[in-house]
């Protein structure tokens, strides 16, 4: 669960109508986030916002509430639907949740949202949208083929988010985002939400917000306070059967486990399910349905340990794990704090662990540089490292290396 506001506001006193504050104490959710308790008021006097903050902070009930409330206030009484609030997000898990969390929110509106996302048939989206929408919740490819299209009209957006927009530069989505802004009329509200804030998002912010309301809530790069991490130094050949080893000793039921690549990923859970132990692999080449399965199970404690990598994890609901596991480092040291970060909430103490081999000594480094501290290391009996194993020549390791698109 997010960390309530300090200051005790309650969401009666952050401007809500009395529809929206029926469906937040619904959810149980009181008092609001600091988050939301910053940010919801601003927006919905029509203020931009430059935001940083990540999954768990409560976040997308941190613009959704007051985009709603904006809505209601100017309805579109008589005439037909048109699209007035467009939500850009840099995956179609996350799209598919925050269009969940519009729906939650106003469910005592009478307010139209959908999702957009690629993957899946676009002709029921083209009638979707036909019939007639408030909101549209997207990922930018998809959203531009419409748009090619002639499929939808965001001539009337005022308001526009952009949710995740550090992953939605790192996934390369910049150029795609920027014509789309094309299709906007000049003058709406813009909200930037981000977890990290590199030089790019500041020159993105620049760009396109207009006097901008700044709120932080998690401090950049911080990790929880209540993981615990561990490093296991391991023969690269050995890993597979160390965590194997930890599942099982450990009786550990609910592990996420991080592989740099997707073929990666699929050959773990492979081999896992042949060690007894369920396992089942979300990335970005399997299908949505693949994908929302997949994590079901995981979820539901069908499945023992979901593999990921970080690109399909980033923006999931899947929070409050005891464990989880890098299989392999991530290559940007900032993808390890979102990885633990899946761990350790709503006050109980996680586990994260980071199987670690010769080659990626230098990776890992950077990420105790990032920290500003040593993670710990434990050597597991029977799973000594082997003086006589060499780093791998980086020419070769880089021939390994998978395509950038995880
Ligand atoms: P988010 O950061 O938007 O991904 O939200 C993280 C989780 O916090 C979601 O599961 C929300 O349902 C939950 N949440 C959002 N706002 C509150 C609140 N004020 N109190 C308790 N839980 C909340």
């Amino acid at each position: 669960m997010p960390t309530p506001n300090k200051n005790k506001v309650s969401f009666a006193q952050l401007g809500l109508s009395s529809q929206l504050l029926d469906a937040v104490s619904e959810q149980g959710y009181e008092p609001p986030t600091p988050i939301q308790a910053d940010a919801i008021p601003e927006v919905i006097r029509g203020r931009d916002l430059l935001a940083g903050a990540q999954t768990g902070t409560g976040k997308t009930a941190g613009f959704v509430l007051p985009i709603l409330q904006r809505l209601q206030d100017n309805p579109t009484e008589g005439r037909r639907r048109v699209i007035r609030t467009l939500i850009l997000v840099p995956t179609r898990e996350l799209a598919a949740q925050v269009n969940d969390s519009v729906k939650i929110y106003g469910r005592f509106l009478k307010l139209h949202s959908m999702v957009i996302f690629g993957g899946v048939n676009i002709n029921p989206q083209t009638t979707r949208l036909r019939s007639g929408v408030d909101i549209v919740v997207a990922t930018p490819g998809r959203l531009l083929d419409h748009i090619y299209q002639k499929n939808i009209r965001l001539d009337q957006v005022d308001t526009l988010v952009l949710d995740e927009a550090d992953r939605m530069l790192d996934m390369g989505f910049i150029r795609d985002i920027r014509k789309i802004l094309q299709a906007l009329p000049t003058a709406r509200q813009n909200l930037l939400f981000s977890a990290t804030f590199s030089k790019e998002i500041r020159r993105l912010a620049g760009e396109f917000l207009d006097d901008p309301v700044e709120v932080q809530v998690a401090k950049r790069n911080a990790t929880a306070a209540k993981v615990s991490q561990l490093v296991h130094p391991i023969d690269k050949k050995k890993k597979r059967a160390l965590l194997s080893h930890l599942i099982r000793e450990g009786d550990w039921r609910q592990v996420l486990v991080f592989t740099r690549t997707k073929h990666g990923a699929n050959r773990l859970a492979k081999q896992l399910d042949q060690d007894g132990i369920t396992a089942t692999a979300i990335h970005g080449n399997k299908s949505q349905a693949a994908r929302m399965r997949a994590l079901a199970e995981f979820k539901q404690n069908r499945v023992r340990v979901l593999v990921a990598t970080d690109i399909a994890a980033r923006g999931l609901d899947i929070e409050q794990l005891p464990h989880v596991v890098n299989y392999e480092l991530p290559q940007v040291p900032e993808d390890y704090v979102h990885r633990i970060g899946r761990t350790g909430r709503a006050g109980k103490t996680g586990h994260a662990v980071s199987l670690v081999c010769i080659d990626e000594i230098k990776l890992l480094r950077d990420i105790e540089k990032m920290l500003k501290r040593k993670v710990e290391q434990k050597v597991i009996a029977g799973f000594e490292v082997d003086p006589n194993v060499k780093p791998e020549p980086i020419q070769k390791r880089v021939a390994n290396r998978r395509p950038r698109r995880r």
